[in-house]
């Protein structure tokens, strides 16, 4: 049975929004010839747009972020039930979902302690930074203010999180940025930079250490990392990769951050992405998974050390931590979140996701037999990244032109998958799949038979 929404005519909205929207990473010259695209429904892994079409949702929103699906009326509920009672109370008050869900969070974080509330993941990246910053003048007499980044990563759109970008295309033309932020390189091994060599996990880590010497170990106080690598190109951490990065920041009394935006609350099968490595954070930043979507949140987590380091001094007005955000005091995030934690435990969606992704990435290494234009295929739970090439040997991107007009062919077929975005000059050429954590196994097969026929269309067809 059709089970589709109907809407009536939406026209006007489709209208009201060409003339008035100005859409996120959009070049508005497309919408002289095409309709912008107005979403108005979902379901479970499904979404309807304005015309009525139907689309299988592989990337969660676009950015990763609906990891328990559209149209949870529980998580509705509990919002709406909380807004209700108490909306929203900023600066030093603390709510009942925020204490909950604080407390919730940490259970699944050992050796984490603290959660401070804000609204996006470039802010909870922010405040990490100014964490940084504010322990450099307190603890180390200004020294140690020194953040390093990593070559592919992205922590924001943000000044201050741009100049801790390490995606060119997203930072040209939005400097000068402030100093103090540092690149290493980055630690995808099918881009290696040091041709072949033995261990690329221990070699990637070691360059980090190379910068920290060149800058010199006492102005450097922290290093920022995705877990896995999400728009700079789905990078799975090469082998012997993080237990090393850990003995380097213990070594140079580095803090490290990492940036759970993408990969937090399931995405990779385990509730963090760090937690597959066996490694220690002293600060992670979430966001997008946390509520799914259903409303803004974003936590950056420390533990009870760092925290320690903001202790009342007497002698020191400035000892604690000066930052405030409006809308962290709004109940409507930890509600959701609450709730969103609620259902992956109930509905076993770790287990799935590991499950799911294990059929996805085989489904992708089956096509990667098939197909030639793929290069490499990586991932963790359902995170994958299909990396496509013009020609295996010599590893040459196939075009950006090229990888859009795959999405397109696979969009014909009612399904909706991502690439990188016009992040890394040249190399935009990673296919992105994240679908729903709870998505099903015929599902997880539409999605690959519909890459399967499109890379046929677009890369393989005569002429
Ligand atoms: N960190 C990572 C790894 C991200 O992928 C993103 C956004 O895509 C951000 C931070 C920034 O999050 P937001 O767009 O919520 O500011």
């Amino acid at each position: 049975m059709d089970d589709a929404p109907r809407h009536n005519d939406l026209s006007h909205v489709i209208a009201a929004d060409r003339a008035h929207v100005w859409h996120h990473l959009s070049q508005h010259k497309t919408y002289e010839t095409t309709d912008p695209r107005v979403i108005v429904e979902g379901r479970g892994l499904r979404v309807w747009d304005a015309t009525g079409r139907e689309t299988l949702d592989a990337v969660s929103g676009g950015v990763w972020t609906v990891n328990v699906g559209y149209g949870r009326e529980t998580i509705a509920d509990a919002v709406r039930d909380q807004l209700v009672r108490m909306n929203f109370f900023a600066g030093a008050a603390g709510s009942i979902p925020g204490a909950q869900f604080a407390e919730r969070l940490i259970e699944k974080m050992p050796g984490m302690s603290r959660v401070y509330y804000s609204n996006s993941g470039s802010e909870a990246n922010e405040k990490a930074y100014k964490i940084v910053r504010q322990i450099a003048h307190r603890q180390h007499g200004g020294r140690k203010w020194k953040i390093l980044y990593r070559e592919r990563d992205y922590h924001g759109t943000t000044i201050a999180t741009l100049a801790s970008g390490g995606q060119e295309e997203r930072r040209a033309m939005y400097g000068p940025f402030p100093p103090g932020f540092i690149p290493v390189p980055h630690c995808l091994e099918y881009r290696s930079q040091w041709g072949e060599v033995a261990d690329y996990g221990l070699r990637a880590a070691d360059a980090i250490e190379e910068v920290i010497l060149r800058e010199g170990p006492d102005t450097v106080g922290a290093i920022i990392l995705e877990p896995v690598t999400a728009g700079g190109g789905v990078i799975t951490p090469p082998e012997g990769y993080w237990p090393r990065v850990q003995e380097i920041c213990r070594k140079y009394g580095l803090l490290l951050i990492i940036d759970e935006v993408v990969c937090g609350v399931g995405r990779t099968g385990t509730w963090f992405g760090y937690q597959h490595f066996g490694i220690q954070p002293d600060i992670v930043t979430m966001a997008k998974g946390v509520a799914s979507g259903y409303a803004a949140i974003s936590c950056t987590v420390t533990t009870e050390a760092v925290f320690d380091m903001f202790k009342d001094d007497p002698g020191d007005p400035l000892s604690y931590f000066r930052d405030i955000s409006t809308f962290g005091g709004c109940t409507a995030g930890p509600a959701a979140a609450l709730e969103n934690m609620r259902i992956i435990e109930d509905e076993g969606l770790l287990d799935n996701c590991t499950a799911m992704g294990a059929r996805l990435m085989d489904n992708l290494r089956a096509l990667q037999a098939r197909h030639p234009v793929i290069g490499d295929v990586r991932g963790k739970g359902l995170f994958c990244g299909a990396e496509l090439v013009a020609d295996r040997a010599t590893r040459a991107p196939l075009p950006e032109a090229q990888v859009a007009a795959v999405l397109g062919a696979v969009m014909k077929r009612g399904v909706q998958i991502g690439m990188t975005n016009r992040s890394i000059p040249g190399l935009n050429n990673t296919l992105c799949l994240s679908p729903a954590l709870m998505v099903s196994a015929d599902q997880i097969d539409q999605i690959t038979s519909a890459i399967d026929e499109a890379l046929g269309e677009i890369c393989e067809s005569p002429g």
